[in-house]
């Protein structure tokens, strides 16, 4: 995305390219749509790859460029019914970088109607004090008493909005339980974990053991704060919380111990021995807590909604996309659609490239589809005219054809059957 920052709502434009559960293809075809390198039949044709610019799959005439690939063109009708998340909502208003490229712009002004649209619903009402229905006294172990912490971030997919809190349980209702909102600009998960046990290293004066799902702060506490108070800080992330906890541990008479417990659990996990009733009980109330505190910070719920329906509207449009270029890289290689009979087709393979053009020799797998005869032909002359060079690949049902020299220099952007994709502008 080099060179796309000025106008660009980044956050919502890769949240799909940035997903791990998009596959390394399908993030081939998306790099291929963003940076507006889909090859369609206008550009194939402005290319002089092929003498017009008809769509080859529809019967409508229409010139293939964007537009009609993605929105208009009936041979992805059924591609696009199953995507109506981005169909429903679609205008002629949205900007061409986003009709075509699945560019988000940072402007809402096309988008305002999008309203509560694609409301993910108000999480924070699930947040409810019931979750504090545990313990009506504090927990002794060993003489010490037992104190769960736990950290929550709000907003988590969009670093904009990110919001974190901390809290500390004790026992229902206690005077010492601890809901606080996160300070300061990193609001990050680590630091809201990292913070609920300093306040209780700070507040508890009595020996304490401290219960965190964290296992950074786990592995923090028990293994590295020596070594990193010895370096001086030097490197270590959150450096300013930890010297803050070191401080207050060294501050300490009684004794602090923290152990891990197992976080986000549920009675099937206690009842198949995975964690015990009462860590349950205390990290859930501690998480109950901590998400209360993440909510005291005051978020522009409107400012909220829009870059969520934004996000979620980028990605909507890209899968369509990506489910459109790969239906039609299909389509393509069994040359199929209307015009299909007449069809004949090209096929470079990764070979013949490979052979031909060893800096350009990666992820380049071109099918031209055409009707024309002498588009087939000469290519095919100067095919057989070098029999000894190409003896591995005979002329077959799918031709094998290197392009010449000068196209060498399109191989970026021949990623037309979508098999892989070009370099990533990233
Ligand atoms: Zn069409």
């Amino acid at each position: 995305m080099r060179g796309l920052e000025a106008g660009v709502d980044r956050t919502a434009t890769l949240t799909l390219l940035d997903a791990k559960r998009t596959s390394p293809e399908d993030k081939g075809f998306l790099h291929t749509i963003l940076s507006g390198a889909v090859m369609t039949r206008h550009r194939l044709c402005r290319a002089q790859l092929c003498p017009d610019n008809v769509c080859q799959f529809c019967d409508s005439e229409e010139v293939e460029n964007e537009q009609h690939l993605w929105w208009v063109c009936t041979a992805w009708r059924d591609v696009r019914s199953q995507h109506i998340e981005a169909m429903l909502p679609y205008s002629e208003s949205w900007p061409t970088c986003f009709r075509w490229c699945g560019i988000m712009p940072e402007s809402n002004d096309a988008f305002v109607s999008l309203g509560e649209w694609f409301s993910e619903g108000d999480a924070r009402q699930a947040c409810a004090l019931s979750a504090l229905a545990g313990r009506t006294q504090e927990l002794v172990v060993d003489g010490c008493v037992v104190v769960f912490t736990d950290g929550a971030c709000r907003n988590n997919q969009d670093a904009r909005f990110r919001r974190a809190g901390f809290g500390a349980y004790w026992f229902d209702n206690s005077p010492q339980n601890i809901s606080c909102e996160l300070e300061g600009w990193a609001q990050t998960n680590n630091r809201a974990e990292l913070m609920a046990v300093i306040v209780v290293a700070e507040q508890e004066p009595r020996a304490v053991i401290v219960r965190t799902d964290s296992k950074y702060v786990r592995n923090g506490v028990q293994h590295n704060l020596a070594g990193w108070r010895e370096s001086g800080w030097r490197g270590v992330c959150n450096a300013d919380l930890w010297q803050r906890l070191d401080d207050a541990l060294r501050a300490r008479t009684a004794s602090f111990r923290t152990t891990k417990v197992r976080g986000h659990s549920n009675m099937r996990h206690v009842k198949l021995g995975l964690v015990a009733l009462e860590d349950m009980i205390g990290n859930n109330a501690a998480d109950a807590l901590a998400t209360q505190g993440a909510d005291r910070h005051r978020v522009d719920r409107e400012t909220l909604l829009m870059a969520n329906n934004k996000r979620f509207l980028a990605s909507a449009v890209q899968r369509m996309m990506v489910a459109i270029l790969q239906a039609r890289a299909a389509c393509a290689t069994q040359a199929c659609g209307p015009h299909s009979r007449s069809t004949s087709r090209i096929s470079i393979s990764d070979e013949s490239m490979a052979a031909d053009f060893p800096e350009h020799s990666t992820d380049v797998n071109l099918v031209i589809i055409s009707d024309s005869e002498d588009e087939v032909q000469a290519p095919l002359a100067a095919y057989s005219e070098q029999p000894a060079r190409h003896s591995s690949h005979p002329i077959s049902a799918a031709p094998v054809f290197t392009v010449p020299r000068h196209a060498s220099q399109l191989s970026s952007s021949f990623s037309y059957t979508g098999r892989s994709a070009p370099a990533a502008p990233d």
